[in-house]
């Protein structure tokens, strides 16, 4: 057993907080060669930076009281701190740190564009917490790096409280993703044209300190792979395998397909996750697509509010290819870049077997997202017709407006054969708009049979019920991160308030819970009309 005190006090400031010596990645190939031309690097996965420090007048604006507890060993009170602070801005550098740029490229939009890299981006360090977990430290808008180019290494504060906010959020609901320790604020500014208009307008510049396992992408094989740089691709094929899937043995002379395969199927797990919530990701480019089955980049993300298949979170997809209904498509597609990424390494004949593993993704995705609808109606296992009942559903609140969150949430506030009373339609705003098609009565009626058919098995109807409901409450959420709040939360935050921010991260701690403070603010009711004509390019 543990004994109380040492092992489980949490850090009150950065004196004995320190980095891992050395990190893990320190295995790979790290440029160190500041003056080399941009072109001309090769065979690297790193190239060493410095990050520009956030000057002028630092503020904290939020912080994951969850992330500095659980994943970095810190009290709360250490953010009272100004050393804290200076190591969210990236002046700090606590003991250990390797300042590192990830080389990747990636295809945007369809279209291979060669490298990209963190332009924007600094991985610190790696920190190893007390319950033995490696975490890579990052900040974004900490300057520039050598992959770069024309940009100014900065990010706006307004998209590092989306991606603050979002990838908490998700944390909270259930997805799996990348996450987010603190953002500072400074008088610095920054000039960007937001919706791409040529009205660039004056903002301010933040750093967000962001933590994964890792960082890797999709793209950080495909540039090695396309740049025929096939023994450092090797190099980080192994080192993934080692460090982030340990199942698969380095000696195993099918370790790339496993790898392969485990990240395919991982990736489509998220996408049935993101389904099931409506999050639309926006920019599902292969150089955003995490190794580790993650959510990251969020950028011109949205949770879709009235259910819309064609929903586009990013005001720059004109073309709607990342609309909601097609990410799974799309995702699919991405995997097979990364198909085509570890090509090189296998034999033909295993080749060939992973042709046959591509042919399955696009069943095992449909699947997938049909029993996480499943779940979302409180139905545990598919029958003859579900499929069906689902579109149908899903039809039904296209065609009528209903929002995707409350309606299912309110699906499981109603018994069934409540669900035509108009008294009580009358307190489920999203559930009466649902109710206002005309095939309403037909499908509630479909719906109803089938949860008897579930309800055989269980001892009585009446406690069914009871099991729907639980079931139904513990995966539709109440709130989610929407447009509309966060934009609130933005407009305050730009003019130093910051309490609308840290009001949404408290709230979306828990958002599978009812909240008095959150109700009082409409956050579940239907959103304000000017919401559904907002914006989001993927300007950052
Ligand atoms: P992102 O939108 O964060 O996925 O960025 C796409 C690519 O552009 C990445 O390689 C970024 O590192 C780079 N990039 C975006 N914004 C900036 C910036 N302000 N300064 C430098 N590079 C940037
Ligand atoms: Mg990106």
């Amino acid at each position: 057993m543990k004994m109380e005190g040492e092992n489980t006090k949490l850090l009150k400031n950065l004196t004995e907080w320190r980095f891992s010596q050395y990190p893990k990645y320190i295995l790979l190939p790290i440029d160190e060669n500041h003056d080399e031309v941009l072109a001309n690097i090769k065979n690297v996965v790193f190239s060493e930076v410095t990050p520009r420090p956030l000057e002028r007048n630092l503020r904290l604006v939020c912080v994951s009281e969850d992330v500095l507890n659980n994943i970095l060993d810190m009290d709360i009170e250490i953010t009272t701190r100004e050393e804290f602070v200076e190591f969210v801005a990236g002046k700090k550098l606590p003991y250990g740190a390797l300042p590192v740029a990830h080389r990747y490229g990636g295809h945007q939009y369809g279209l291979w564009v060669g490298q990209l890299g963190d332009g924007r981006a600094n991985i610190l360090g790696e920190y190893v917490n007390r319950a033995g977990q490696r975490w890579q430290i990052q900040l974004k808008g900490s300057g520039q790096t050598p992959y770069s180019r024309v940009y100014d290494g900065r990010a706006a504060l307004r998209s590092c409280i989306r991606e603050m906010v979002a990838s908490e959020a998700c944390h909270h609901l259930g997805i799996p993703t990348i996450r987010s320790a603190a953002l500072v604020v400074s008088d610095e500014t920054i000039v960007r044209d937001m919706y791409y208009t040529n009205t660039p307008r004056r903002e301010k510049a933040a750093v967000l300190m962001r933590l994964s396992p890792s960082w890797f992408r999709f793209g950080s094989m495909e540039i090695l792979s396309r740049m025929g740089e096939l023994p450092t691709l090797k190099q980080l094929a192994d080192f993934v395998i080692k460090e982030y899937y340990p199942d698969i043995q380095l000696t195993d002379e099918n370790r790339f397909i496993r790898l392969f395969s485990e990240i395919a199927h991982k990736t489509l797990d998220l996408v049935a996750k993101w389904q099931g919530l409506g999050f639309t990701h926006g920019l599902l480019n292969t150089d955003n697509m995490s190794l580790l089955g993650l959510t990251m980049d969020y950028g011109p993300f949205g949770f879709v509010d009235s259910y819309d298949g064609g929903f586009v979170a990013n005001s720059s997809d004109g073309e709607a290819r990342y609309s909601l209904s097609k990410q799974p498509d799309v995702v699919v597609w991405n995997v097979g870049q990364l198909a085509n990424a570890i090509k090189p390494l296998l034999s033909p004949s295993q080749q060939v077997h992973m042709s046959h593993i591509l042919k399955t993704l696009d069943t095992y995705c449909k699947n997938k997202i049909l029993e996480t609808f499943l779940m979302k109606v409180g139905l545990r296992e598919e029958r003859w017709g579900d499929e069906q009942l689902i579109e149908k559903l899903l039809d039904m609140m296209q065609q009528t407006g209903a929002d995707f969150t409350v309606t299912f949430r309110q699906l499981a506030e109603l018994e069934p054969n409540e669900m035509v009373n108009e008294v009580k339609l009358k307190e489920k705003w999203s559930l009466k708009r649902l109710s206002s098609h005309a095939s309403w009565g037909c499908w509630l009626d479909q719906y109803r049979e089938r949860l008897e058919k579930e309800a055989v098995d269980a001892s009585s109807v009446g406690m069914f019920e009871d099991e729907r409901r639980r079931r139904m409450l513990s995966v539709n959420p109440v709130y989610i991160p929407r447009n509309w709040m966060l934009h609130e939360a933005i407009f305050d935050a730009e003019r130093d308030d910051f309490a609308k921010v840290r009001f949404l991260m408290d709230v979306l701690k828990n958002p599978y819970e009812v909240q008095p403070e959150a109700e009082a603010l409409g956050f579940s009711a239907q959103p304000p009309q000017w919401a559904y004509a907002l914006k989001i390019s993927c300007s950052s």
